[in-house]
């Protein structure tokens, strides 16, 4: 990541320099070595530079050497090979030059010759006027112009430089074809004041015949006619030059007549830049450029001025629009660099966008992959707490299995402990009571093993080690046999126990075991479950596949809610009475499942209940026919003295230290009521609804109370009675199987006075009684003794009692006040409240009010403030010596002994 900026910054910078350091590079690179400088060579420069206005992309150089031949040789040999792409050259001399240029020519340079050339043909082009040409027209136009006679003077260059030796040539070549047109003299001009002033005057003076002057070049020839002017032959002499450059001394001097003629010798420098473009450009081009000349006289020479003008004018609009161009140029240029830049930073721009599209796509994606390995670990949570939800239920369940399991072994084991201590205590031997409480013992002990029993089956059931022992067997005879158990007790009942088979005989593969606890428990739950006077109807059906077995009653049937959970471990329903574990129906269940059965409930609240049984018609694996079935129903013990539970309501209310007892199971209830009834009233009930409608009707003096009762529960119940101030001074003992600290601190927050805990001693359930008797009876005696106020009762009872002393205070003057009326206004039944009153106070209400009377009356009679017999109205006495007959009952004092003691 961190090369990847480092080189995107790197990128950045060298475009930025590029766009800055752009420049406008020349392609090309020319020098022209320029041998002279003069009017003739000006105007060649300067078409040069016109010609170059057309090729901004070559650098032009012109170096000059001022006709000085040593000069331009060290120019040649200055030249840096490496940064010329081209050479023009008009060298000085012919001869001296050769090597020097021929080296650059061969270091691949290319060279052109410019109007003069040297010996060498080492070159690319030469570009020159033909001076042959030169010479021979201007011969020939003196021989026209003069018809083929004359005498000519020629007045010649040096004649080292090639053009004067051509010029020359040409010259002598077109006159020596007319014999009449003798040349009088050739000069040799070295030196205008030597060769013109002097030379030519003689040669003038000598030859007056002349009349033609051919001068190499218009400045000589200007200077003839300024030597024939001084010898006044200037008129009758015919002068013509060569090169008819455009300036004073060119052209100006034929149109002012100085000159009769002038040979146009063209520079060509537009020609040498087109040949040199087209040697770099490598298009093709001619070696040998001869340019043409022309003669001017005063005929044509208007035109030329005025074309050259023209020419000059335009050269200058060149110049102006080339400086608009190059204007245009360097806008172009600032424009590129702006472009550049732009561009340059647009780059940039993308590739930090593909950087953060990239950073930006990476960036979602491992928020992706945190978004999955988050949803990852939130399902492991989820399902991390889904196991330990189901492990704290699994846990919930097993505590409450264990407190189920020890509720049910603690019930029969305290109707086995209980009796048998109480045998071992006892002096007296009462045959029949003997009798009875060894049977509860024994019943027990049965009931016992069968929980054990059926715990077990439960294990195995778990464990999955249950097996069935099939053996081919009647059907119909066996469960035949099982319902016979049940007619003693549907005698006892009136109930209509039937048992309908349209068979005769079903031989059939089961497990007798377990199909004897399925139905016995069937049978018997219907037993439970049907009032006295009902129907128990068994009966068989059979199909080609399936036997169907169905166990109806029209018993109290079941809510919706109990259908669905009957067949669930300790389900006992919502019944009132609890007649059962629970158990039964989870492993008949489980039982008929293991032989490939069904087990379904139809049963409806108040109409009666049908199971159904469907069994598949098995194949027999184990045939057990010589060892037949023993079908016997061993728990009938414990139908023996199953009758409804009674209330035991034979003796009637005294006051003195009535118990209630709630207790469900039916044995322990009996076992308490009749161990109890030595020394108490007892009331007993097996539910707490119907225990509370005691507790209302007697106020007993004690309750005992089983926690779990079906319906409203101990805690319940005790907790109702501490909230009612007509039931709140009852104790409260509760027995409990549930051993546990948990249920204690319940019971303890319901507001229970005791604990009995299952499976329990006699002789401490009946300590604790009496002390608790003796506690009321040690309140009641204090009470009694002193003057009631609230403020010394026990703070659960103060309530009522300011309620009740509220009660008086209201109705004090009400001279017929009873305890029909307090009651009335208490909410409770006379009996109730003279309980209650006599519970705390151990004292009638009637009491109560006289003694409330008397606090009063000594208040108001230390007042001072009321007469006596204003006392007496306000207590409520019909007359004032009935109160004082009152007041001196009960502290032996008249009531104004007592004010004024
Ligand atoms: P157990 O059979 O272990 O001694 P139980 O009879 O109470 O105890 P189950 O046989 O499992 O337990 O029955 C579960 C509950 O289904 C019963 O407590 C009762 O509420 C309800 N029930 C069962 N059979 C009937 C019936 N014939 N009529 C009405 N309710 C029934
Ligand atoms: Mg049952």
């Amino acid at each position: 990541m961190k090369t990847f900026i480092n080189s995107l910054l790197l990128a950045f910078i060298i475009l930025i320099a590029n766009s800055c350091s752009f420049k406008k590079e020349y392609k090309y690179r020319i020098v022209f070595l320029q041998c002279c400088h003069d009017d003739w060579r000006n105007v060649m420069n300067s078409e040069m530079r016109r010609e170059l206005a057309f090729h901004p992309d070559i650098k032009f150089e012109i170096i000059e050497s001022y006709s000085d031949t040593k000069k331009q040789l060290e120019q040649i040999k200055e030249i840096d090979k490496q940064k010329i792409d081209l050479l023009i050259i008009s060298p000085n001399e012919s001869k001296s030059f050769s090597t020097a240029i021929d080296e650059i020519y061969k270091s691949g340079i290319p060279v052109i010759y410019v109007d003069r050339k040297t010996n060498s043909e080492q070159y690319s082009a030469f570009i020159g006027a033909d001076n042959y040409e030169i010479g021979k027209t201007a011969g020939k136009f003196i021989a026209s112009q003069f018809k083929g006679r004359g005498n000519v003077i020629e007045l010649e260059l040096e004649m080292t430089s090639s053009p004067a030796i051509e010029r020359n040539r040409g010259f002598n070549e077109a006159i020596n074809l007319y014999p009449e047109l003798n040349k009088v003299a050739t000069l040799e001009v070295k030196n205008i004041e030597l060769d013109i002033n002097k030379k030519l005057a003689g040669t003038l003076k000598n030859h007056p015949e002349t009349n033609i002057i051919f001068a190499h070049t218009d400045f000589l020839a200007l200077s003839a006619y300024r030597t024939a002017q001084k010898l006044g032959k200037a008129k009758d002499l015919f002068f013509v030059g060569i090169d008819a450059i455009p300036v004073i001394n060119g052209m100006q001097l034929v149109k002012n007549g100085t000159l009769n003629a002038t040979l146009l010798y063209p520079t060509g420098g537009a020609e040498v830049i087109q040949t040199a473009v087209k040697i770099l450009n490598r298009q093709a081009y001619n070696k040998e450029t001869k340019l043409l000349t022309n003669v001017i006289t005063s005929d044509n020479v208007n035109i030329m001025l005025s074309q050259i003008q023209k020419i000059k004018e335009q050269q200058v609009e060149i110049e102006r629009e080339t400086l608009k161009i190059n204007d245009l140029n360097k806008t172009y240029s600032t424009q590129g660099n702006l472009l550049y830049f732009i561009t340059a930073l647009l780059t940039v721009m993308v590739v930090l966008g593909v950087f953060l599209y990239f950073l930006l796509n990476e960036k979602q994606q491992s928020n992706r992959i945190l978004e999955e390995q988050n949803l990852a670990i939130l399902e492991q949570k989820n399902e991390i707490e889904k196991v330990s939800l189901l492990a704290k239920k699994a846990t919930e369940d097993k505590m409450r299995f264990y407190s189920y399991i020890s509720h049910e072994f603690k019930t029969p084991l305290s109707l086995i402990l209980t009796p048998t201590e109480d045998l071992l205590q006892r002096k007296s031997t009462d045959l029949k009571e003997i009798q009875l409480t060894l049977k509860l013992i024994n019943k027990n002990a049965y009931r016992l093993l069968r929980l054990v029993d059926q715990f077990l089956e439960m294990r195995k059931l778990d464990a999955g080690k249950m097996e069935l022992e099939i053996g081919q067997n009647d059907l119909v005879a066996f469960i035949k046999d099982i319902v016979q158990d049940f007619n003693l007790k549907a005698k006892q009942k009136q109930i209509d126990l039937q048992f309908i088979s349209p068979f005769k005989e079903i031989q059939f593969g089961f497990d007798p075991e377990k199909l004897d606890k399925v139905l016995f428990n069937l049978i018997s739950n219907a037993f439970k479950y049907t009032p006295d006077g009902g129907l128990i109807h068994v009966s068989i059906l059979r199909n080609i596949d399936k036997i169907e077995i169905n166990i109806a009653d029209n018993g109290i049937g079941m809510t919706p809610e109990e259908k669905a959970n009957a067949f669930d471990l300790f389900y006992r329903g919502n019944k009132n009475i609890s007649l059962g574990t629970g158990l039964g129906l989870a492993l008949s269940q489980e039982f008929v499942a293991l032989h490939k059965g069904e087990i379904t409930i139809n049963s409806e609240k108040g109409k009666g209940t049908t199971f159904r049984i469907v069994l598949p018609i098995m194949e027999v694996k184990h045939l057990l026919l010589d060892n037949p079935v023993l079908v016997s129903s061993k728990n009938n013990t414990e139908f023996e003295e199953d009758s409804a539970l009674m209330i035991e309501n034979n003796t009637q209310l005294t006051f003195e230290n009535t118990i209630i007892l709630i207790e469900d199971n039916h044995d322990l209830n009996q076992f308490l009521t009749r161990k109890l009834g030595k020394n108490y009233t007892v009331v007993a009930t097996d539910n707490a609804e119907d225990g509370w409608q005691e507790i209302l009707t007697c106020i007993p003096d004690i309750i005992i109370c089983d926690v779990m009762l079906p319906g409203m529960d101990g805690f319940a119940l005790t907790q109702r009675v501490k909230s009612d101030f007509r039931t709140s001074h009852i104790p409260v003992i509760l027995l409990t199987a549930k051993s546990q600290i948990e249920s204690q601190i319940e019971g303890t927050k319901a507001g229970a006075d005791d604990y009995i805990l299952k499976p329990f001693n006699q002789q401490l359930l009946e300590e604790k009684l009496k002390g608790l008797v003796e506690n009321r009876e040690r309140m009641r005696r204090r009470f009694s003794t002193e003057v009631i106020h609230p403020n010394q009762v026990q703070k659960g009872e103060r309530r009522f009692l300011i309620e009740f002393e509220a009660l008086i205070e209201k109705n004090i003057q009400d001279s017929s006040l009873s305890v029909e009326k307090l009651s009335q206004e208490l909410g409770m039944s006379r009996v109730q409240l003279f309980r209650k009153v006599s519970a705390l106070t151990n004292r009638n209400v009637a009491d109560y009010i006289a003694d409330y009377k008397l606090r009063k009356a000594k208040i108001l009679l230390n007042d001072h403030e009321k007469n006596i017999s204003e006392i007496a109205y306000e207590l409520g006495f019909s007359t004032p010596s009935y109160f004082t007959t009152f007041f001196k009952q009960k502290t032996d004092k008249t009531p104004s002994d007592w004010r004024n003691s």
